[in-house]
């Protein structure tokens, strides 16, 4: 079977006009910032002039436990908003902004794929706006002013040795991991070990992308934690007066850029912080507006349903006063297959029984999103064109077997007419009342929050903390920090915190190593392994085929 890459389709396609997308949301001209012909900027400020009193209806689209290519969620985000529209419905997508790291590395682009994309696609994958310049450039005005300052004689009397702060550039860089800095003579700085981080890793993105306006990104970046004293007591960015200068970088890029879908749908794409050490979904600032401006907004959480779905709930909709009205959980065959146990190499070929024994990794999730979460929820088949009759056929008489809601989703092969199926059920789930509870309170202990989201999301009996958890833990409920929402740093590919174990494992413990805390993003991070902050390049880089001709057509981005 041959088929046309992603970028083949979209260089295909007769995008309209930006203005012509401004439209849509009734918005002239001069309410669009203009970045080319087929990209602008909406100031967050048009939500006070542009305020409605109506409520849009937010679906969220979330995963089962993927394999390492990734299961078509933003591609369904975008299907689905496309057959919304095929309906009649005024949707928009909200998607997060790509990172140059996974471009340039192994993942390749993340703006969809096949007949559901946003456009233009070589913009959105490579710089787009120049939003993650910006958070880069605001994370290293922090790093300079905390050297800077022990430079200058140290009043805050920080203790180079504590700080936790590292510089970042948006690239898959491993030579930039581990770095010694400050060398030369006296005029060239304190000589200290450090280290960069790639910006979506940053906090500076965690924080923009859940501040509700630019006073509170202000706020949230004043109360980064940088280090501690030789007393052992934090230092804020506030108290090196840093987060004036670094808001004020980021006035463009905190606002949402608009794009658009092969079909014409309004697209928000905006931010793009980590699914593990940070929450994994666009800004509380572009989903908010995509409420104002639309009926129906589909949206995207990072990696699968146990932590993409649970951060976007617990996290992101707690810090927005949100809720969801619909939950769209996608599955694909080959992840099922995955998840009972067939090697990655063996995905494409039929295997009943393998499909069947990866069944209960889905059912759990499903039962995650309607029984913990108390959400709507329905299972969205992503078709791939290897997928076999009978093994679509398995899943659909499964789930219905137990009750659970599927649809077969073809918007990779048929752009919006194959999401019109999904569409119709996602609108009728919409119309249900629902009691979405979050899956913990903020009041309890930091270990009975995290102890909730184990044993409840991920079926563990129970959590044991390494010593150095243990302390900090100790230490962040000394220092009142006890209240934030808990964000697990986890494998992707396991319910567990151990990738190999697949499908829906039992009797299971959850480890966590370390504690970290994002006081300016505002949440503790719960380390359950070593997540790498900094990734590098694969042997063979996607980087080696991208290329461009004298005609500025780009090639090789997937
Ligand atoms: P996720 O958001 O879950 O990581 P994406 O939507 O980015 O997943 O899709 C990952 C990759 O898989 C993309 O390259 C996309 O083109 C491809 N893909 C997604 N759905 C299909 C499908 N139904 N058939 C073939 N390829 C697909
Ligand atoms: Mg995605």
């Amino acid at each position: 079977m041959n088929f046309k890459s992603d970028i083949e389709i979209a260089q295909e396609s007769k995008p309209l006009h930006i203005r012509e997308i401004g439209k849509k949301l009734g918005l002239n001209e001069d309410e669009l910032e203009f970045y080319g012909k087929y990209k602008a900027k909406i100031d967050y400020n048009l939500l006070k002039t542009h305020k409605k009193d109506k409520k849009a209806k937010l679906i969220l689209t979330t995963a089962i436990n993927p394999t390492p290519a990734g299961e078509g969620k933003t591609t369904t985000t975008i299907g689905l908003a496309d057959g919304l529209q095929r309906m009649g419905k005024n949707s928009i997508v909200a998607l997060r902004e790509p990172s140059l790291g996974p471009v340039f590395g192994i993942k390749g682009g993340a703006a969809g794929g096949g007949y559901a994309q946003v456009i233009p696609m070589e913009d959105i994958n490579l710089h787009f706006t120049g939003d993650f310049h910006a958070i880069g450039a605001a994370n290293n005005l922090l790093a300079a002013m905390i050297d800077n300052h022990i430079h200058q004689g140290n009043k805050l009397n920080i203790d180079p040795r504590t700080i936790t702060w590292r510089r970042c550039v948006d690239m898959n860089d491993r030579q930039l991991r581990n770095i010694v800095c400050g060398m030369g003579r006296k005029v060239d700085g304190i000589v200290r070990e450090d280290g960069f981080d790639i910006t979506v890793a940053s906090e500076v993105m965690a924080a923009f992308c859940l501040a509700n306006n630019i006073n509170e990104l202000k706020e949230k970046l004043g109360n980064i934690i940088i280090g501690y004293t030789y007393g052992n007591l934090p230092v804020t960015a506030k108290e090196l007066n840093a987060n004036g200068a670094m808001a004020a970088l980021l006035k463009d890029a905190l606002k949402p850029n608009l794009v658009q879908t092969l079909e014409g749908t309004p697209a928000f794409v905006h931010g793009g912080p980590f699914a593990n050490i940070a929450h994994g979904c666009n800004s509380i600032i572009a989903t908010k507006m995509a409420m104002n401006f639309a009926d129906y907004v589909v949206t995207e959480g990072g990696f699968g349903a146990d932590l993409g779905a649970e951060k976007f709930l617990d996290i992101k909709c707690r810090m927005a006063d949100i809720k969801p009205d619909a939950v769209v959980i996608v599955v694909t065959v080959r992840a099922l297959k995955y998840n009972g146990g067939v090697d990655k190499s063996n995905l494409n070929d039929t295997n009943l029984e393998a499909l069947e024994a990866g069944l209960p990794n889905l059912l759990k999730h499903v039962e995650n999103i309607t029984q913990v979460f108390k959400l709507p929820a329905v299972v969205a088949i992503n078709e791939f064109p290897t997928d076999s009759q009978e093994e679509i056929d398995l899943i659909k008489e499964r789930c219905n077997d137990l009750g659970v809601n599927v649809v077969l989703s073809q918007v990779w092969a048929k752009g919006g007419e194959g999401g019109v199926d999904l569409a119709k059920e996602v609108v009728r789930l919409c119309q249900e009342e629902n009691n979405f509870e979050y899956a913990y309170p903020l009041e309890g202990s930091i270990k009975e929050k995290i102890n909730e989201i184990a044993t409840k999301i991920y079926g563990a009996e129970g959590v044991d903390f390494t010593k150095e958890a243990e302390k900090e833990i100790a230490n962040l409920e000394k220092l009142e920090f006890a209240n934030l929402p808990i964000c697990v740093a986890k494998t992707q590919y396991s319910l567990t915190d151990d990738p190999s174990k697949l499908g829906r494992p039992e009797n299971f413990r959850i480890t966590v190593r370390k504690i970290n805390i994002s006081a300016g993003a505002g949440f503790i991070i719960a380390l359950t392994g070593d997540i790498m902050k900094m990734p590098g390049l694969p042997k063979i880089p996607a980087a080696e085929r991208i290329d461009i001709d004298e005609n500025g057509v780009i090639v090789g981005l997937f």
